[in-house]
């Protein structure tokens, strides 16, 4: 096992994977820009160092920095975390090749489901149905009329290497879609420094399910049930529960049993999840994720395994310590992330947190960086807290994190408690049966 890890982000995420590591006796290193000197990761580390300025590219983007502070604290091990360089395939190459372990999968896999259409070819090959759409890339006009005549308007223009929710463009008809891909083009290319875009059929109301999966070096591959992550702002998630309340367990099963034989004939090892929007009664691929995701945390509450100590502990060339049938869900488990936003608006809410109060009691979970004085710069993103609320079954769930959103108090910033307060009272949110466009149709109303 690791004696040391370096965990190469910041916030709740730094956080959480510091956890996993003191949990089993493992020493953390935290990295921060100058802004990030009082952060709780710089705290709570055993070391730290200041790997550069503000901006992301300067310090959480800087790989010499990153890989520098690797080698003088003299490190076994880089987490990534989520965001930043946790899905960049040259810098887990380069971690290789500086004698340290990336935890996450090969470059390779990185590569690969970094390249959505490639994706979507490899998910076909392995027998998953995937959204209707371009084989690849378009290049022309004519091509793009052609494949959306084919699969019939409302379409979606997305951005090969996209993320994050960015550089997606709804096309209602012929006569927008020129303007549409020349807009997504020079967006994709603003943002991920790729402008090829494909085509995808706009499915009106699917749900967002997903499978978390994990696998080891030794060919053992198990499956975690699904999140639904249907509620969204912008294409992002901001409340996520498990299990979904339109699954079946039949469906569960079966998706998961898919999922864990596609991972297993790709090869790939650590822990990933695949996306899919339901509509319909079917299943469609959207992406695959590889590494660990922010709502991972519901899915450690009704299974009660520790995916960030499983993902290190693969990592370290151990073997999976279970098997698919020990694997038990039980309860309910919902996360909303709490971010410092205008909860109408959107618009980040960065500044001086004057007094802090979180929720307690039992079944009450929160995975959060801030602390009352603490001023929460406005260089990354607004994810400030996340509240995960677990009860045996979904109803008392939902009625135990309305209690605890509104004894939870962050004054200083604004935050999307009150949207959140808002979501559970909706109705399609009460019955289960909200899909992808509820939040937009809540906040437009
Ligand atoms: P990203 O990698 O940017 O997060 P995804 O492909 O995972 O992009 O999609 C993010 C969200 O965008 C989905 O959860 C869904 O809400 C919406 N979306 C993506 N593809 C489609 C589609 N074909 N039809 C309708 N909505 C879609």
């Amino acid at each position: 096992m690791f004696k040391k890890i370096l965990i190469a982000n910041r916030g709740e995420i730094a956080l959480r994977v510091m956890r996993a590591c003191r949990d089993i006796g493992i020493h953390t290193v935290a990295v921060h820009s100058t802004v990030d000197a009082d952060s709780m990761h710089v705290r709570l580390a055993d070391e730290s160092v200041c790997i550069g300025g503000p901006l992301s590219k300067d310090s959480y983007l800087n790989v010499p920095s990153i890989i520098t502070a690797a080698t003088i604290t003299n490190s076994d091990a880089i987490h990534p975390g989520v965001g930043f360089l946790s899905e960049n395939a040259e810098f887990a190459e380069i971690v290789r090749d500086h004698n340290l372990v990336f935890i996450g999968p090969s470059p390779q896999h990185i590569t690969d489901m970094g390249d959505k259409v490639k994706a979507k070819k490899i998910a076909t090959k392995l027998g998953i149905s995937v959204v209707p759409g371009s084989d690849g890339g378009v290049s022309s006009l004519s091509e793009a009329q052609s494949i959306a005549r084919n699969i019939g308007y409302p379409i979606l223009i997305k951005a090969t290497s996209g993320g994050g929710g960015r550089g997606m463009k709804i096309v209602q008809n012929e006569s927008e879609l020129a303007e549409a891909i020349q807009m997504a083009k020079s967006e994709a290319e603003a943002s991920f420094g790729n402008s090829e875009v494909y085509i995808e059929k706009y499915l009106s109301h699917p749900k967002h399910i997903e499978i978390q999966v994990i696998a080891d070096n030794f060919g053992n591959v198990i499956h975690l049930g699904e999140r639904d992550c249907s509620l969204q702002r912008r294409h992002q998630k901001i409340f996520e529960e498990s299990p979904s309340p339109v699954i079946t367990p039949d469906q569960r099963a079966e998706l998961g049993k898919l999922a864990a034989n596609s991972i297993k004939q790709l090869g790939y090892r650590g822990v990933g999840t695949i996306e899919f929007l339901y509509s319909d009664g079917h299943f469609y691929f959207i992406e695959m994720n590889t590494r660990l995701q922010v709502e991972h945390p519901i899915t450690e509450q009704i299974t009660g395994i520790d995916i960030v100590q499983e993902q290190i502990k693969i990592a370290a060339d151990d073997k999976l310590s279970f098997s698919q049938q020990d694997v038990k869900f039980s309860g309910h488990a919902i996360e909303c992330r709490i971010n410092a936003e205008d909860p109408d608006t959107f618009s980040p809410s960065p500044g001086l947190v004057s007094s802090y109060h979180t929720p307690g009691g039992p079944g009450v979970r929160i995975d959060s960086h801030l602390y009352s004085g603490y001023k929460i710069p406005s260089y990354y993103d607004s994810l400030a807290a996340k509240l995960i609320i677990y009860e045996v079954n979904r109803k008392r769930c939902l009625a135990r994190l309305k209690r605890a959103l509104s004894e939870y108090v962050i004054s200083g910033v604004k935050t999307i408690i009150p949207l959140h307060l808002r979501i559970i009272d909706n109705p399609e949110v009460i019955s289960g049966q909200y899909d992808i466009t509820t939040l937009e149709r809540m906040t437009t109303a």
